[in-house]
Order: C-alpha cells, then sequence, then structure tokens
C-alpha cells in the first residue's frame, strides 16, 4: 500500500488523463530532492557557520569576499554530489525521453534532475545551477562553462575530512568530510589566487552560475518558457511538484497553463499547500513524498523506474 495520501481527485483518473496527454508541464522546487537529503538552508536557523545563507548569495557578498562565498559553495557542490537522484527525478527524466511535449521548469540548482539525465532540451533551470561556472562579469564576459561536476573547484575549495588512518581496516576509521557548516570547524581564509579565475577574460573571477537575491532570472530559461505556454496546442495537465508556487513568476506558470486547458495536480509534503488561485473542479492533490508518489503516478507512461545501482 502506498503511504502517500491522495487529498483531491484519485490516482486512476490521473492516470487517464496521462494516457491522453501530449503536453505536460511540472514546475519544481525543494520537494521533489527532499528524499534525496541535501541541506537546504532555508526559513529560519538556515545558518552556514555564523552566516544567514540568504546573505551569502548575492552579488555584493561575492564582491566583499568572494572566498568565503565560495567556501560556502563548495561546500554545496560537495554535499549536493554526496545526494543521489531520487525515484522521482529518474521518472521525470523517463517522462522527458518519452514525451517531446514535456517540459520540466525547476526551482533547483542541486544538480540532481541533470545527474538523472534528464534531456536538457526539457529542463528549464529557473534559478541556473550550482555546476555551471560562470565569469563573475556576467555581462561584459559572457564565459560559462556547463555540468561541471569537478569537486573540489580548486585545490584550495576541497572540504577537509577527519584525519582519519587511511592505512586501517576499520570502516569506522575511514576519514569522513568535516562539517564546515559548523562554526567550530576551523576554515582558513582565502584568497582570489586560490579560487577559480575565468579562462577567457584571466581578469575576472569565477562564480557559481545561480541566480543570486537580487538578480535577474535567466532570461534565455524564461524565453524557452514564454515560448512553450504560448504554443497554440492546449496543455494536458500542470504538475506542481514539491513547491507552494507562490511565488512570481512560478506562481504565474499554473493560472497561465489553466488558462491554456490544463489540469492541475499538486505533489506535495505539506497539506496545506494550495496551488495560487486555489483548487479548481478536476485537480489532484497527492500528500507525500514525490520520490514515491512521482513514479507511482507515472507509471502507465514510463513503466517500473529503474534507479541505477550507486557508484
Ligand atoms: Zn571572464
Amino acid at each position: 500500500m502506498p503511504s502517500f495520501k491522495t487529498l483531491r481527485g484519485d490516482i486512476a483518473s490521473f492516470h487517464d488523463a496521462l494516457k491522453d496527454s501530449k503536453r505536460v508541464l511540472a514546475l519544481c522546487g525543494a520537494g521533489l530532492s527532499a528524499s534525496s537529503g541535501l541541506p537546504t538552508f532555508r526559513g529560519a536557523g538556515g545558518l552556514w557557520r555564523t552566516h544567514d545563507a540568504v546573505s551569502l548569495a548575492t552579488p555584493g557578498a561575492f564582491e566583499a569576499d568572494p572566498g568565503l562565498v565560495w567556501q560556502f559553495y563548495g561546500y554545496r557542490r560537495h554535499m549536493a554530489l554526496q545526494a543521489q537522484p531520487n525515484p522521482a527525478h529518474h521518472a521525470l527524466a523517463e517522462l522527458a525521453r518519452r514525451m517531446p511535449g514535456f517540459q520540466c521548469l525547476t526551482q533547483n540548482v542541486d544538480g540532481l534532475s541533470q545527474r538523472a539525465e534528464h534531456p536538457r532540451a526539457q529542463l528549464q533551470l529557473l534559478h541556473g545551477t550550482l555546476f555551471d561556472l560562470i565569469c563573475a562579469n556576467k555581462r561584459g564576459c559572457r564565459y560559462s562553462r556547463v555540468d561541471d561536476f569537478t569537486d573540489p573547484v580548486t585545490p584550495a575549495l576541497a572540504v577537509p575530512t577527519s584525519g582519519a588512518d587511511p592505512t586501517t581496516n576499520e570502516a569506522r576509521e575511514v576519514a569522513q568530510d568535516l562539517d564546515i557548516s559548523d562554526i567550530n570547524v576551523p576554515l582558513p581564509g582565502l584568497s582570489p589566487e586560490d579560487l577559480p579565475r575565468c579562462p577567457k577574460c584571466k581578469k575576472n573571477l569565477l562564480r557559481p552560475g545561480v541566480v543570486w537575491f537580487g538578480e535577474q532570472l535567466p532570461v534565455k530559461v524564461l524565453d524557452n518558457i514564454e515560448e512553450y505556454l504560448d504554443e497554440e496546442e492546449k496543455i494536458d495537465l500542470i504538475l506542481v511538484i514539491g513547491t507552494s508556487a507562490k511565488v512570481y513568476p512560478a506562481a504565474g506558470y499554473v493560472g497561465r497553463a489553466r488558462d491554456h486547458g490544463a489540469r492541475v495536480a499538486v505533489i506535495n509534503m505539506d497539506e496545506n499547500d494550495v496551488p495560487a488561485g486555489g483548487w479548481k473542479e478536476g485537480d489532484w492533490f497527492f500528500q507525500g513524498d514525490a520520490a514515491e508518489i512521482i513514479p507511482a503516478l507515472l507509471k502507465p507512461t514510463i513503466g517500473e523506474v529503474a534507479v541505477p545501482a550507486r557508484v
């Protein structure tokens, strides 16, 4: 028996609707990756060392102390690479391969959809990704390197480990990553020479290709979404996965998809997460873990989800 709850509609009627669908949109947030077990640094207590994580995610913070901001992002890249894509990432990737009219909009920067081999033309990264490296002089130089999963980005950004003896056979004495989000773990200050430099202009540092507070969302991504929403053919379904979708532009996409004929399916842990504009007749609401719900919802179209063994 599934451990998720069906609060609106039922799974059989969703399966019927999916079977007849050609154009499906998914809008994804943190809940998609929840069971992959990543630290999110959101909300109250979202501290990294003594810093409010939000205060590190600005162009001003990078200008003031690029070493500190890179240590924060080096840590987040490292943690994201320790995590594995979950069955929901794999199921959405498989749906993309089988349904050319499927588009996945994600607010996640963790690279897990890319590592589940979600076709890139069907993945719109609204907030960028930890794994693109771009020139800090964004407008002038425009250098970017896509899907760079190198860890660490430079030797100085390696996450330190406990100094366990590598010759021991005791598994529990294997060196462990130190938790550098804890202020009690010492971290050296870094200078610009320790950080990755732009290979094109050679003048500026590289920075993570995420959208920082106060920055515009990526124009190309917004254009791709507009183009999809403006197509004449109706949108059959919009899946709202692990996001409250209350912040624009994401909030607007639910209404736009509805106006274009879409029925709405919400997949969320929080039963109070009502989509922008409220519930309408024919909506579905499945409450629980996306990693369990998404494969169950998509099964008639994609079959059993194969999750590759960890390597
Ligand atoms: Zn540059």
